[in-house]
């Protein structure tokens, strides 16, 4: 065998195809990895659209996809925790293991970073190679897509706990996959008044079935003035922005508590203007910028919460598709009608 099917963004614009690859390298340091399930993130769609993020940073022809769970089937001559036969999921940071940041502790912000499926060939294929320090060992009782799914988890849980939330009202803006994990972080760690919002319905449905106790529609309803409404006038203390829209970054802002806590995450088309003094600086906020997954601090947090049920992420992967059928999971992510679409190669259960 020395080829694959593998979904590959070919030319730098629109799309992708569903085609024969090589199979990958298997580098001294990698393991090889037969895909189980493979799930589709925002930075997934972005790449297939080709916006201008994409344009910047992809070179083609490249495998896109960076989350799944699968099975290592070959291990690189220098590999020394991983077998053959480990059931795995990659953390999907490339750290270079000698700049500041890696050698003081924080790989995942390294400054030569590169990230599996981004610049490196990823995860939409029947098999990948990762650096041995991206797998991370699966408990056995988790399925496939439920594995596959530990790394956006990972972004949820750093972003609502880069303080804790336990007694805490809390606003998490934005219900996209990540946005709906947040909300079951949240309400596992006890957060008490915990308000959601998305100008989708599905995905507020979404967002109430995960524990949210008010999902909110900003198109439809004064979102701030409810949640103050909410919080006897208070605001809420912790506020978890997942959009990338500056609008809602306004009014996530604006429906905070004086000296609340403001955990952003979403990324942003544009530069979003700020009224600092105001929004900011003389109301006490204290703003995390969030990067993702620590190494591996993170992703003990992650696979304890799914295994011992308190996060069920499970209401949240909405859709299932054939590997090859890509394009009808990409047009359906861009609908907004989805929570996590997980692609499937042949012959992986479904
Ligand atoms: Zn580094």
């Amino acid at each position: 065998m020395t080829t694959m099917k593998a979904v590959i963004k070919v030319r730098p614009e629109y799309g992708a195809v569903f085609a024969e690859a090589p199979l990958p390298k298997v580098g001294p340091h990698d393991v090889l990895v037969k895909v189980q399930a493979a799930s589709i993130c925002g930075t997934d769609l972005h790449i297939y659209q080709w916006d201008d993020w994409a344009a910047h940073r992809i070179k083609t022809p490249q495998i896109m996809g960076h989350e799944l769970a699968g099975e290592v089937i070959e291990v690189g001559r220098e590999v020394s925790q991983i077998r053959v036969g480990d059931y795995v999921t990659a953390e999907t940071h490339i750290p270079c293991g000698r700049c500041f940041q890696c050698k003081t502790g924080r790989p995942e912000i390294c400054r030569n970073l590169k990230i599996l499926g981004v610049d490196t060939d990823g995860s939409f294929a029947e098999y990948i190679a990762m650096p041995e320090l991206d797998a991370w060992k699966n408990s056995p009782r988790l399925s496939p897509e439920v594995a596959a799914i530990q790394e956006p988890l990972g972004n949820a849980i750093d972003t609502v706990l880069a303080e804790d939330v336990a007694g805490k009202t809390c606003a998490i803006i934005g219900c996209g996959p990540v946005g709906l994990l947040a909300v079951a972080v949240a309400h596992a760690c006890g957060a008490t008044t915990l308000v959601a919002t998305d100008v989708n319905e599905f995905r507020l449905d979404l967002a109430r079935k995960m524990g949210a106790t008010h999902a909110l529609n900003p198109a439809e309803t004064d979102v701030v003035k409810e949640v103050l409404d909410l919080t006897h006038g208070d605001g809420v203390d912790v506020m978890c922005e997942m959009s990338g829209n500056a609008r809602a970054l306004h009014q996530g802002l604006a429906m905070m508590t004086p000296g609340g806590r403001a955990s952003l995450l979403g990324l942003y088309k544009e530069p979003p203007s700020l009224d600092l003094n105001n929004e900011v600086i003389m109301r006490g906020i204290r703003v995390f910028g969030v990067t993702g997954r620590t190494m591996f601090g993170t992703w003990f947090k992650a696979a304890r919460f799914l295994e011992s049920g308190q996060v069920d992420p499970r209401p949240i992967i909405t859709h299932r598709f054939p590997m090859r059928e890509f394009d009808k999971a990409m047009d359906l992510m861009a609908s907004g009608n989805s929570g996590k679409v997980v692609l499937l190669p042949d012959g992986a259960g479904a």
